[in-house]
């Protein structure tokens, strides 16, 4: 396998990094397209720790975050490629050293990913998703870790500074926890469980954390919903499937914006029996799908190889530039391919 090779290439030792760490640097954090709660909380919590010492640290994303993060620490310090392209080049053309988190491939990252290839600066990559490209001088990728966050802790344990550990930093890590897990539900081990635990010891206020993240519904997102389940879903029982679309019209109707459809596609696994759920959406230029399955079926393997995308195992995401329809149609005539393989 030749994405065992790259593993086995990549530079996992530290010390280079920490002795790098032990001058100021002027650091650039990056985190994918659509950052959700792991890549935000990673990057935030990646970005207050390192502010500590005396490095300059800008958070890079590549677009707009969904207002129910505003209230992270710092958040509002963000820069987004989107809106000020130009400020965000500069900074990663003077950068010394750039992480990469939450994402595995360049691509991710949109135009950004040729200008992190051209920098020489000392690039690391924390990421838990299959299949990370061996672009940078250090690696601590780990695919069976819940988040990014998660690896952010042992990046800090790594570092034998976890002492540095604040209420913010802790609260931002935990804010991936709980994302990537919806709710320590799915992706756990007894490592997340752990950090957990530590991190509301540093004083975590985890019931008012939830609060802030999953019941910030506007009413018109919650129609939203309503709308999806009520006249956008289509259940295949033969393929243990469900399906939910949106269209370009829908958009406008419930004037979406971003975030407001993020965790739609979960409510198709709430039914007794299906496995495996799809969320495609008609976009301004292209057709994204969100996918999510349990057990041994890989919605990676679809995203991937259908769908220009992967991700994990259990949750994947990929595009095409088609019509909601043919993307629709193409999914379901690869879906009974997988369906013999994984029932
Ligand atoms: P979501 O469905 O929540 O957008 O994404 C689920 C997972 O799939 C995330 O881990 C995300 O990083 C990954 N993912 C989503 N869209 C894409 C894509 O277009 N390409 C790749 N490689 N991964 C994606
Ligand atoms: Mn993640």
């Amino acid at each position: 396998m030749i994405f065992d090779f790259f593993v086995a290439v990549m530079n996992t030792n530290i010390s280079d990094l920490q002795s790098r760490l032990a001058n100021p640097q002027d650091i650039v954090i990056l985190t994918h397209r659509n950052p959700d709660g792991d890549a935000l909380g990673s990057s935030l919590a990646l970005a207050l720790y390192l502010r500590q010492s005396l490095h300059q640290v800008s958070v890079i994303l590549p677009s707009e975050y969904p207002l129910s993060f505003s209230f992270l620490p710092e958040v509002d310090q963000c820069l987004v490629y989107d809106f000020e392209p130009e400020e965000c080049i500069q900074k990663i053309e003077k950068s010394t050293m750039i992480f990469c988190l939450d994402f595995n491939g360049l691509d991710r990252i949109d135009k950004l990913g040729s200008h992190v290839e051209k920098s020489s600066a000392y690039k690391v990559l924390i990421d838990h998703h299959m299949h990370p490209e061996p672009f940078a001088d250090y690696t601590l990728s780990e695919t069976t870790a819940s988040s990014t966050c998660e690896l952010i802790y042992r990046f800090l344990e790594l570092l034998k500074d976890q002492r540095a550990i604040t209420v913010d930093i802790a609260t931002c890590i935990f804010t991936g926890l709980i994302t990537d897990t919806g709710s320590f539900k799915y992706a756990t081990t007894d490592r997340t469980f752990e950090v957990a635990a530590h991190l509301k010891r540093f004083g975590v206020d985890d019931y008012t954390l939830q609060d802030r993240i999953f019941n910030t519904y506007s009413e018109r997102q919650l129609r939203l919903l309503g709308h999806c389940i009520y006249n956008r879903m289509e259940i295949l029982p033969e393929y243990k499937t469900g399906i939910i679309t949106l269209t370009k019209e829908d958009y406008k109707t419930y004037e979406i914006v971003r975030g407001d459809t993020e965790g739609i596609v979960n409510y198709l696994l709430k039914l007794n029996g299906i496995k495996v759920a799809a969320f495609i959406t008609e976009q301004p230029t292209i057709v994204k799908l969100s996918l999510r399955s349990k057990g041994e079926f890989s919605v990676q393997e679809i995203a991937s190889k259908h769908f220009n995308g992967g991700g994990h195992r259990n949750a994947s995401g990929g595009s095409a530039y088609a019509t909601l329809n043919s993307v629709v149609d193409r999914f379901k005539q690869v879906l009974p391919k997988y369906a013999e393989k994984y029932f």
